[in-house]
């Protein structure tokens, strides 16, 4: 109808949705040469291990350090160098600058990184991975790949294959945001999973009564009784630390231990930091 009454495909947008058009597509164009610009920073934050009562590692998470647009969040950009295909190179740069950062770590401290769906569908996942550990000389225990659910629904027997090769290089695999996808539970016989990451989901529900507390101890159940470990997502309280220990699990996450913080502040933070868990 646009074309019959000769006017441009725009018509159909309202000025609003226009402008998202608009902001979406500078911002793609922005992201294009993000690597050449180096733009991007890694932040990190905590993991506690909740029975030996220390920091037994760091999530890196993906910042751009935009000139105009500020610090932006992972949740802002990964959407959109996943459409452009620029998460495969974007996915390398973060495992290779990880892995170079815990290589200056103490030894028994691990790195864990976000993977995108669409890296699983690239070939050259494996040979990112171990050309990050070659060339920084980290040790492949110290690695953890984190992936969520959706990358269940592509192919099982290609992501299959590839959890398992991974595995087999010597690094351990968490399933990230867990309990929030929509898949059915029976993947988690077949899949290689060393971990489960209980979305903060579960973990705000805690305090919302006493079905919020039977979630988290089933996850855990679960995850005990099929060999795995337990990590919880997003700890702001000390009641939640309370419960999620109360719970069983191994691990906790969140702002009330350690907030994501610049590389740089990762050694002094380890010093500075009284393990709230013994306090
Ligand atoms: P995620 O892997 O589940 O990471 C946890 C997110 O929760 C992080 O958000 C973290 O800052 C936030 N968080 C941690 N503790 C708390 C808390 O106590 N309360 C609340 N409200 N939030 C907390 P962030 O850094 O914005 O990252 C968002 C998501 O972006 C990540 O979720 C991950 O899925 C994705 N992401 C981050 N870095 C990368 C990356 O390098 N590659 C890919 N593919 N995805 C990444
Ligand atoms: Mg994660
Ligand atoms: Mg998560
Ligand atoms: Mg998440």
């Amino acid at each position: 109808r646009a074309k019959a009454d000769g006017r441009s495909c725009s018509r159909f947008f309202a000025p609003e949705m226009e402008a998202q058009l608009q902001a979406r597509l500078a911002m793609e164009a922005d992201l294009r040469d993000v690597l050449e610009k180096r733009q991007l920073e890694l932040f990190y934050q905590p993991l506690f291990d909740l029975q030996e009562g220390r920091i037994r590692g760091f999530e890196a998470l993906l910042r751009w350090r935009h000139p105009e647009r500020g610090l932006v969040p992972p949740d802002q950009f990964i959407p959109v160098a996943e459409t452009t295909g620029l998460i495969v190179p974007i996915g390398e740069w973060v495992l290779q600058q990880a892995c170079a950062d815990a290589a200056g770590w103490p030894s028994d401290l691990k790195v864990a990184v976000n993977l995108s769906p669409l890296q699983f569908t690239s070939p050259q996942l494996s040979t990112a991975v171990s050309n990050a550990l070659v060339t920084t000389g980290l040790a492949a225990n110290r690695l953890e790949l984190e992936v969520t659910e959706s990358v269940l629904l592509q192919d099982s027997g290609v992501v299959l294959a590839l959890l398992h090769e991974l595995r087999g290089m010597g690094l351990q695999i968490a399933l990230d945001d867990f309990g929030t996808g929509y898949s059915s539970l029976s993947y988690l016989r077949s899949f290689p999973f060393d971990k489960l990451k209980i979305d903060q989901s579960f973990v705000r529900g805690l305090t919302g009564g006493a079905g919020g507390v039977a979630i988290v101890d089933a996850i855990v159940a679960l995850a005990s009784s099929l060999g795995m470990t337990t990590t919880a997502e997003g700890v702001e309280t000390i009641e939640q630390l309370d419960q999620i220990r109360r719970a069983g699990c191994t691990m906790a996450q969140g702002y009330y231990l350690g907030r994501p913080r610049p590389a740089a502040n990762v050694l002094a933070d380890l010093k500075s930091t009284r393990c709230p868990i013994l306090a």
